[in-house]
């Protein structure tokens, strides 16, 4: 399958295996690896092996994957076993949000009590 990749972007590097990172889950359309400055005992990063900017534009392109990420991130969760109690999902989107790398990647967040708002 061809997806569209971005030469300088680090998450489209770490889909070709140009740079390493720690992966614990690939399907079809998506990769997910462990962040490196982990926020919470499980912390997996879960992109589109497609280069898209953010989830605007994830959504715009109405293919369908955004739905294949939403169930990688669950799948994650359910490997990772944070589903129970629960885990959190963010999309920081922009860079008032805190977004740094502009490829769409879902925060899965788990292992820990999460407080809400998240500030
Ligand atoms: P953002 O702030 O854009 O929502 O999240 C970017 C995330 O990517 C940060 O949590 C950061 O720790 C993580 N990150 C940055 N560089 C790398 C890297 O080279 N490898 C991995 N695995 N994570 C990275
Ligand atoms: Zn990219």
């Amino acid at each position: 399958v061809r997806v569209r990749r971005v030469t300088d972007c680090l998450f489209c590097k770490i889909v070709a295996r140009q740079i390493p990172a720690d992966i614990v889950l690939e399907t079809g359309r998506a990769l997910a690896f462990r962040d490196v400055n982990p926020q919470a005992p499980t912390h997996v990063l879960v992109v589109p092996k497609a280069h898209h900017e953010n989830a605007a534009a994830l959504a715009a392109a109405d293919d369908g994957l955004a739905d294949d990420l939403l169930t990688a991130c669950h799948a994650v969760a359910v490997q990772e076993g944070v589903a129970e109690p629960g885990y959190r999902v963010v999309f920081n989107t922009g860079t008032g949000a805190g977004q740094t790398v502009f490829h769409v990647h879902a925060h899965v967040l788990g292992g820990r009590s999460l407080t809400w708002p998240p500030g």
